[in-house]
């Protein structure tokens, strides 16, 4: 067993937490050397995503002092999917597996050792599951839960309370390099690899400090894309409000007709103009969410590259 591992870390902003993070991801690093479960060239990869504090001079100064240290530097903020998948398309190239998990280690770094067995075991990618949230706040978890049940009643195939604390093979991320699309959701993607998999549970610690780099806005951001890049359902839901509105529609002209019919005409003021306002509604939402999947049209067929590397420090 003599295969080389990359521990990829996205990184922005991270000064607080890095110096702790480093130290004991190299302890694990480590720890499976000695034991032989994993090369001696395997390294630490830490992808600064255009950190405005001394993040990326922690990296250099962590790169200069040992052997086992990698930098990838972007040459500006590109979010948290595009910095990992970065780092893991290093990886794939200078690597045999690959391990991604947050700098704050609020995923437990204790049971990548199990997940490395997992791999040796023949899987190709192991996720790490949370098997409880008790440490997140009460608004975290239950954002989190809800969005994980409105992604699967679209239809979307995610895996439950997983993040992106994952082992994936060589195989697996030469695999995932083959998904050209630029609106990045690694978390729906992953499982239409569709290579075997294994499962790893841990519970969710709190962050070591500083603050979450996934605000309210990035969360909604994230949820949005997760939604418009793998279901159309949406669409459908704006399709059926259709149709249910042209049968309210007709009714109301039925009840128009009989109203005429009975001389009753000027009653009509109040339900004319709600149903202006009613139809605009309708119209303005199907528009705008046509329009999101337009968006999505616009930027997959640029096919921009995700990100630019400027700076790599390897071995
Ligand atoms: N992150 C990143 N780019 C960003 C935002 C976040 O690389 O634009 C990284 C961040 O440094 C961390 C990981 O993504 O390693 C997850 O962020 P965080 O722990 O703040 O998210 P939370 O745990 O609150 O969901
Ligand atoms: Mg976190």
């Amino acid at each position: 067993m003599n295969e080389i591992l990359a521990i990829v870390v996205p990184c922005y902003n991270e000064e607080e937490v890095l110096p702790d993070s480093i130290t004991k991801l190299r302890g694990v690093l480590n720890e499976m050397k000695g034991s032989g479960s994993i090369s001696k060239k395997s390294f630490l990869l830490l992808v600064d995503d255009g950190s405005k504090d001394r993040t990326w001079e922690i990296i250099k100064e962590n790169h200069d002092n040992s052997d086992d240290v990698w930098g990838q530097k972007l040459s500006k903020n590109c979010g948290h999917q595009s910095a990992l998948v970065s780092g893991l398309m290093t990886a794939r190239e200078r690597a045999d597996l690959s391990i991604s998990i947050d700098a704050d280690l609020q995923d437990d770094i204790g049971v990548i050792k199990e997940m490395v067995d997992k791999y040796h075991d023949g899987c190709e990618i192991v996720y790490g599951i949370r098997g409880s949230r008790k440490k997140d706040s009460f608004f975290k978890r239950t954002t989190a839960q809800g969005f994980y049940k409105l992604l699967s009643s679209m239809g979307v195939k995610t895996i439950y309370n997983h993040a992106d604390f994952r082992l994936m093979s060589k195989k697996a991320l030469d695999e995932l390099s083959l998904y050209k699309e630029s609106n990045l959701y690694l978390r729906g993607l992953i499982p239409l690899l569709g290579l075997k998999t294994g499962e790893v549970v841990y519970e969710r610690g709190e962050r070591m400090a500083g603050e979450s780099k996934y605000p309210l806005k990035k969360m909604l951001a994230l949820a949005v894309n997760g939604i418009t890049s793998f279901s159309t359902e949406p669409i459908k839901i704006i399709q059926k409000t259709g149709v249910l509105v042209l049968l309210v529609c007709l009714a109301a002209a039925v009840y128009a007709f009989i109203s005429y019919m009975t001389g009753n005409v000027e009653k009509g003021w109040t339900s004319l103009i709600l149903s202006i306002w009613f139809l605009g509604g309708v119209q303005l939402l199907a528009i705008g969410v046509i329009g999101e999947y337009v968006g999505k049209i616009y930027g997959e067929v640029k096919q921009r590259p995700l990100y630019h590397i400027e700076e790599l420090l390897d071995k």
